[in-house]
């Protein structure tokens, strides 16, 4: 089954402790659909300036992402985001935001995507993620992200779309802002009486938390030392979680696990370079040999 991403495109500027890359690609959605490209076709809704490269558009092309959805508007730049990360490489602060042509962002659905079964609202304004719901015909699971900006100052929108969705992926510290509670547990629940059917909470380098009605799933983070920059992490375990939903068109509790496992691994990888450079090296098959590294680390009798 395909899957339908809306979210920025960016170029990122980052800098760790140890090395820094200017304009490199970024975004939400960038991110995503690469992730999620090694499970299922991608169906890619955004917007770039006329500083994009091409090469960029074909360089998700050619993982089986669907760029119709793509807009290039050649009069303006592209989203440019900058950050840096703090010695424990887990914490970021955002040095500068430019919205550029994804400030003005409507997403415009191509016919084509209007019945994609599964659609992920990748981190955004709650109101533009709203506009893509009010496009898409009877989707089997619509999930969506997003962060302490719009549960700050767009707090009403956002508790309107959390009405129209199946589940909401966010941090720990967001869960925690949104609800107020400090236990994550606690968090979790508050956010399922807010309309989800199940919540997942990323919490970085300690992994992640599925939480719904009837069931409840702990996950560490797979256990990697080579992290080089921790940039996407959230939005590739998405696109991996997703994905592997797609690919197997099922949503059953047995199936979100697994997905979360993807999810996990994906990111794993993806925190091991720059940019989409460690994804752009690894096929399915390196995915499914952590699958099982992972499987033996977590089991116990
Ligand atoms: P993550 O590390 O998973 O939270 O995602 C980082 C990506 O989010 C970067 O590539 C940025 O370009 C993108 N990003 C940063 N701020 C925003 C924002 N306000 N809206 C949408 N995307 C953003």
């Amino acid at each position: 089954m395909s899957l339908l991403v809306v979210g920025s495109i960016a170029f990122d500027s980052v800098e760790t402790p140890t090395e820094r890359r200017d304009n490199v690609i970024g975004g939400s959605a960038t991110y995503f659909s690469y992730a999620a490209s090694y499970f299922t076709k991608v169906n890619l809704v955004g917007v770039v300036g006329g500083d994009w490269p091409d090469a960029h558009t074909q360089l998700l092309e050619d993982r089986n992402v669907d760029t119709a959805g793509l807009v290039k508007v050649d009069s303006e730049k592209t989203f440019n985001w900058t950050g840096k990360y703090l010695p424990n490489m887990n914490d970021r602060e955002t040095l500068d935001v430019n919205l550029n042509v994804f400030g003005t962002f409507d997403p415009v659905l191509p016919e084509s995507y209007k019945s994609t079964p599964y659609v992920f609202l990748a981190n955004g304004m709650p109101a533009i993620q709203m506009r893509v719901l009010d496009q898409v015909e009877s989707p089997k699971l619509v999930v969506a992200d997003t962060m302490d900006l719009w549960i700050n100052e767009h707090r009403d929108s956002l508790l309107e779309l959390l009405k129209r969705i199946d589940g909401l992926v966010l941090n720990d510290s967001e869960a925690k802002l949104l609800t107020g509670h400090e236990n994550l547990i606690s968090a979790a629940k508050a956010v399922l009486d807010l309309g989800v059917s199940f919540v997942v909470l990323k919490k970085g380098e300690h992994g992640a938390l599925y939480v719904s009605a009837d069931d409840m799933f702990v996950l560490p983070a797979y256990p990697t030392e080579a992290v080089k920059d921790p940039t996407g992490a959230g939005d590739s375990f998405a696109g991996g979680m997703m994905g592997y939903l797609a690919s197997v068109d099922d949503t059953s509790a047995a199936s979100i696990r697994r997905a979360l496992v993807y999810g996990t691994l994906v990111a794993s990888y993806n925190v091991e370079d720059f940019s989409l450079d460690k994804m752009r090296e690894i096929e399915k098959s390196d995915l499914d040999i952590r699958f099982e590294r992972f499987k033996s680390a977590v089991n116990f009798t």
